[in-house]
C-alpha cells in the first residue's frame, strides 16, 4: 500500500505538475547530484593530492564548514591569546627589565589585533578569513622576533626557540590553510635563524643546535598540517558523497513511486493510485465524509480508432483526460485512467445529487468541443461520453460494490442510447433524453434507482 501522500499527490497536482515532477525539476536534481558525485569521486582518488577542492566543490565546503571554521578558529584564538600574555608574565617574572618591551607589544599591538581579527573572521568571505588568519600569524611571528631583537640580555636572546610555538600554533592549533601554513613557516623559520645566528649572547654550538631544531619542527608542523587539513577535507567528501547518494536514491524512489502510479499515456493517476485512494476516501466516508464515483465511458471508441487511427485515438484520450481534470478542479478530486478508453473520477464532499452535476458538466463540455467522430453510425458526428455514477452514501457495503454501481449505472447509460448519465430512472421519463440533468437528478431522488442498480453491473470490480 502506498503512503497517503503519493495518492494525495494525485488528487492535488495536475496532470502537467506531475509530468513536471517527473521529468522536469527531479531530473535536474538528479543530474546536478551525478555531476557532484562524479567530481567528489575525482577528487577522492587515491593519488590525488588532498587539500586541493575544484573551484564547485571548494565553495561548497566553505558553505557547509563556515560556521564550524569561524567556531574554531575564535577558541584556538582565544587560547593563543592567553598562551600569549602567560609566556609575557613569565618573562617579566624572570627578567623584568628584558621583558618590559615584549609585554608592551603583547598589551597595546597583539591583544587588540587579535580581538580585532576575532570579530572580523565571522563576517568576511572564506577566502579573506584565511588570510587574515594567515596575516595575524605572520603578524604574531614579527611580534615574537622583534621581542627577541629587542629584549635585552642573553635570556630574550635563547627565547628565540619560542618562535616554534608561533608556528606550531598556527599550523596545527589554528589549522591554517595549507599555503598560508607554508608562508608562516618558511618566513618564521627564516626569521628565527636569522635571530638566532646574528643576535650576541647565544654561543655557536647553542646556535647550531637551535637552528636544527627550529627547522626539524617547523618541517613537523608543516606535514602534520597537511595531513589534519587533507583529513579533515577528506572526511568532508566522503560525508558528502554519503547525504548525496542517499538524497538520489530518495529521488529516484520517489519519481519511480510516482511512475508506478501515473498512467503513461495521458499522465493522469492509474487504476493501483486510483484504488488506494478509494479505499482511503472509503474510510473516510464511514468516518462520515461522504465522496461520489463517476465512471466515465467514451462512446464508440472502438470504431473511432477503425476510423481515425490509434494514433488519433492516443490524442483523443489525452484530450478527455484533460477535459475531465477542468471539469473536476476541486483540490481532492481525482481523474484516473480506470482502463482502455474509461476514467474514473473521484468527488470527495458530494452524495449522488452533486455528483449527477458533475457527471452532466463533464458530459455537455465534452459535446461542446465537438471533437470529431463521423464513424459512430448512431445518427451522432462528435466525440461523447457515458458516465456511470454511484455515491458512498447510497449504502454500497464495499468499495468495489460501489465501483459495481457506478459500472450498473453506466451500463443504464449505455443501454439507453449513449450520451448520457446514469443511473437512468425507470421508465425512462419522457423529457430524459431532452434533459439528461433533470434525469440524472430525478434517479437520485428516485427510490427504485436502487433497482437499476441491482443488475450486478456488467463487468468486473475495483
Ligand atoms: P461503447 O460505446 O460501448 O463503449 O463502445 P466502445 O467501442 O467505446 O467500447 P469497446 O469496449 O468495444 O472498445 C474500446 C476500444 O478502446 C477498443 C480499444 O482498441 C480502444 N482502446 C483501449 N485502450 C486504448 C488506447 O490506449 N489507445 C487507443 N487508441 N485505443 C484504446
Ligand atoms: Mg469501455
Ligand atoms: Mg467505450
Amino acid at each position: 500500500m502506498a503512503s497517503s501522500k503519493t495518492s494525495d499527490d494525485f488528487a492535488r497536482h495536475r496532470r502537467s505538475d506531475l509530468a513536471g515532477e517527473i521529468t522536469g525539476v527531479g531530473t535536474n536534481n538528479l543530474f546536478i547530484t551525478n555531476r557532484l558525485l562524479t567530481l567528489i569521486n575525482r577528487v577522492l582518488e587515491p593519488n590525488r593530492a588532498l587539500p586541493a577542492f575544484p573551484p564547485e566543490l571548494e565553495a561548497r565546503f566553505e558553505a557547509d564548514m563556515r560556521r564550524q571554521r569561524v567556531r574554531h578558529l575564535r577558541r584556538a584564538i582565544l587560547l593563543g591569546l592567553v598562551m600569549v600574555h602567560l609566556y609575557g608574565l613569565s618573562s617579566f617574572v624572570a627578567d623584568p627589565d628584558g621583558a618590559m618591551p615584549g609585554l608592551v607589544l603583547r598589551a597595546g599591538v597583539v591583544t587588540p589585533m587579535v580581538l580585532c581579527a576575532m570579530w572580523l573572521i565571522g563576517s568576511v568571505d572564506g577566502r579573506t578569513r584565511e588570510a587574515v588568519c594567515g596575516l595575524g600569524m605572520l603578524a604574531a611571528a614579527a611580534v615574537s622576533i622583534l621581542t627577541v631583537i629587542l629584549g635585552g640580555g642573553p635570556l630574550e636572546s635563547l627565547g628565540a626557540p619560542s618562535l616554534w610555538l608561533v608556528v606550531i600554533f598556527g599550523n596545527n592549533l589554528l589549522s591554517l590553510r595549507f599555503p598560508w601554513a607554508c608562508l608562516l613557516a618558511v618566513v618564521t623559520g627564516v626569521a628565527s635563524l636569522a635571530t638566532v645566528t646574528l643576535k650576541d649572547g647565544a654561543t655557536a654550538p647553542v646556535s647550531a643546535l637551535t637552528e636544527r631544531d627550529i627547522l626539524a619542527t617547523i618541517l613537523i608542523s608543516l606535514v602534520a598540517a597537511r595531513q589534519i587539513e587533507s583529513a579533515q577535507r577528506r572526511g568532508y567528501l566522503l560525508h558528502l558523497r554519503e547525504t548525496l547518494r542517499s538524497r538520489h536514491l530518495v529521488a529516484e524512489n520517489s519519481a519511480l513511486a510516482q511512475l508506478a502510479r501515473t498512467d503513461p499515456l495521458t499522465g493522469l493517476a492509474n487504476r493501483r493510485a486510483f484504488t488506494e485512494r478509494l479505499d482511503r476516501l472509503w474510510d473516510a466516508a464511514r468516518a462520515g465524509s461522504p465522496f461520489a464515483l463517476l465512471l466515465v465511458d467514451i462512446d464508440h471508441f472502438k470504431r473511432f480508432n477503425d476510423l481515425y487511427g490509434r494514433g488519433a485515438g492516443d490524442a483523443c484520450l489525452r484530450d478527455v483526460a484533460d477535459l475531465l481534470q477542468e471539469c473536476a478542479p476541486r483540490g481532492g478530486d481525482m481523474v484516473a485512467r480506470y482502463g482502455g478508453e474509461e476514467f474514473a473520477v473521484l468527488l470527495p464532499g458530494l452524495d449522488g445529487v452533486g455528483a449527477v452535476a458533475v457527471a452532466e458538466r463533464i458530459r455537455t463540455a465534452l459535446e461542446a468541443r465537438r471533437f470529431p467522430h463521423a464513424g459512430r453510425g448512431d445518427g451522432l458526428n462528435h466525440l461523447t461520453v457515458s458516465v456511470g455514477v454511484a455515491a458512498s452514501s447510497d449504502g454500497s457495503p464495499t468499495p468495489a460494490a460501489l465501483v459495481d454501481a457506478a459500472d450498473a449505472a453506466l451500463y443504464q447509460a449505455k443501454s439507453a442510447g449513449r450520451n448520457r448519465v446514469g443511473p437512468i430512472p425507470a421508465p425512462p421519463a419522457r423529457d430524459a433524453v431532452r434533459n439528461p440533468l433533470a434525469a440524472g437528478l430525478a434517479a437520485w431522488s428516485d427510490p427504485e434507482r436502487g433497482v437499476a442498480r441491482g443488475n450486478g453491473g456488467r463487468r468486473r470490480s475495483a
